[in-house]
């Protein structure tokens, strides 16, 4: 049975997906496999894909999911959000997919959840439309984990906010039309930090370097600079110096849809390697004639199929509006862990083949690398879940 094949059966024996579910991920697949999978090596090796695609996003009705129909959404749940976050690794392109989920599940949530219609109209809208690009500027040169201690300024002078200050690693930064931005508005320590929407056009913002990565080619991640970037205070998202709570808020959001696309990307490099091992030879039959290695896909597939449920256990929490902190933050140590496991595992089965670039497993190593770093590493899910279950000393 054919890979893509396989991908889309396997989400149909879950319950709470039924045929609308179906249909978005059909969707995306098509979207995914006739659109933007055939250009996957040009887009890496320029490093960038074209702008075109976050329209095209915006068309089909992705970057808005949950955002209300006023604004330009579809108003669906999180069950949608993650067919979506699923199915967008049939593009074969990490950097893609975490492009367009910093779109609608990074950078932009928090202006449905605590804008108002001025920040709705402004920003949301033509975000979900594909018309405007979004980033989510939080980490800086010297503070990444740490966010309590960001030192990017604003500055109230009459109605402004003068900014100074700079953010790194930003995904979307070379071309963004607004950054979701953190800033210090007060005193040192969580309490000072606010949330703007930093329109890119402002004077005295500067692009100052693309980053180079390991992996996530096609996407772009930029080193940004503010020098006395004046914005209007009405962009002051929320209320002021409560930043630093809207920021954990909006990092489930960003976790949740991490560990659901790593978890998917992870399964579809598993898939793949199965077939691998049907068709490939050694000592005169296939490698799934040999025992090791039909424990070792079984089992990745088991660990797989217990992540995902993890996921899918926050998933409801969250569509039910209770506190899903906890099994967030254990779906996105767990299942990111995982899928570099997994990952490295298919590498392995592939041979040689593994680490030559024309087979996806080879991109996918180097992408998935990310996943127990960007959105909070590892090491700070443990330490959330130190302090969940009591155990700070
Ligand atoms: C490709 C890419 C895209 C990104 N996109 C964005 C983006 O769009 N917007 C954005 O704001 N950020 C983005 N990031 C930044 C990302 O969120 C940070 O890299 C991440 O939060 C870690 O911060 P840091 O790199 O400063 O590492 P540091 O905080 O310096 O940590 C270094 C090491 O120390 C460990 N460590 C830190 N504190 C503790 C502790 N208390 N206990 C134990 N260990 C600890 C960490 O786990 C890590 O292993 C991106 C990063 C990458 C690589």
């Amino acid at each position: 049975m054919a890979v893509s094949s396989q991908h889309s059966i396997r989400y149909r024996s879950y319950p709470q997906f039924g045929p609308e579910h179906e249909l978005l991920r059909k969707t995306v697949r098509d979207w995914c496999t006739q659109e933007l999978r055939p250009h996957a090596d040009a887009w890496e090796e320029a490093r960038l894909f074209p702008r075109e695609v976050f329209n095209r996003a915006g068309e089909l009705g992705l970057l808005g999911i949950r955002v209300p129909e006023q604004w330009g959404g579809q108003g669906l749940d999180w069950w949608y959000t993650t067919a979506y976050a699923e199915e967008m690794v049939t593009c074969g392109m990490a950097g893609l997919t975490m492009a367009l989920l910093v779109q609608s599940d990074m950078a932009t949530p928090v202006i449905h959840e605590i804008g108002n219609d001025y920040h709705k109209a402004n920003f949301l809208a033509p975000a979900v439309k594909g018309e405007a690009i979004a980033a989510l500027g939080v980490s800086e040169p010297d503070v990444g984990s740490d966010v309590a201690n960001l030192r990017t300024t604003a500055r109230r002078v009459g109605d402004d906010l003068v900014i100074n200050g700079a953010k790194t690693y930003i995904t979307n930064g070379t071309r963004a039309d607004f950054i979701t931005l953190a800033v210090r508005t007060g005193a040192d320590g969580f309490k000072g930090i606010s949330l703007v929407l930093f329109p890119t056009d402002t004077k005295g913002f500067k692009v100052t370097k693309k980053l180079e990565k390991l992996g996530n080619h096609s996407s772009d991640t930029a080193e940004l600079f503010f020098e006395d970037c004046k914005i209007p205070a009405k962009n002051l998202l929320g209320h002021e110096n409560a930043g630093f709570y809207y920021i954990m808020q909006n990092f489930q959001g960003e976790r949740l849809v991490g560990a659901l696309s790593s978890v998917a990307g992870a399964q579809r490099v598993l898939d793949q390697t199965i077939e691998f091992c049907n068709d490939r030879k050694a000592f005169g039959r296939s490698l799934l004639g040999f025992q090791t290695v039909r424990h070792q896909l079984v089992q990745l597939e088991a660990e797989l199929e217990a992540a995902r449920q993890l996921c899918y256990r926050a998933v409801d929490l969250v569509n039910r509006k209770q506190n899903a902190i906890r099994e967030i933050t254990m779906a996105k140590l767990i299942g990111g862990e995982l899928a570099n496991k997994v990952v490295d595992r298919c590498l392995q089965l592939h041979g040689g083949a593994g680490y030559m670039a024309e087979y996806e497993v080879s991109r996918a190593w180097r992408d998935t690398r990310l996943i127990t770093i960007g959105g909070g590493t590892s090491e700070i899910m443990r330490e959330i879940l130190v302090k969940i279950h009591g155990l700070s000393k």
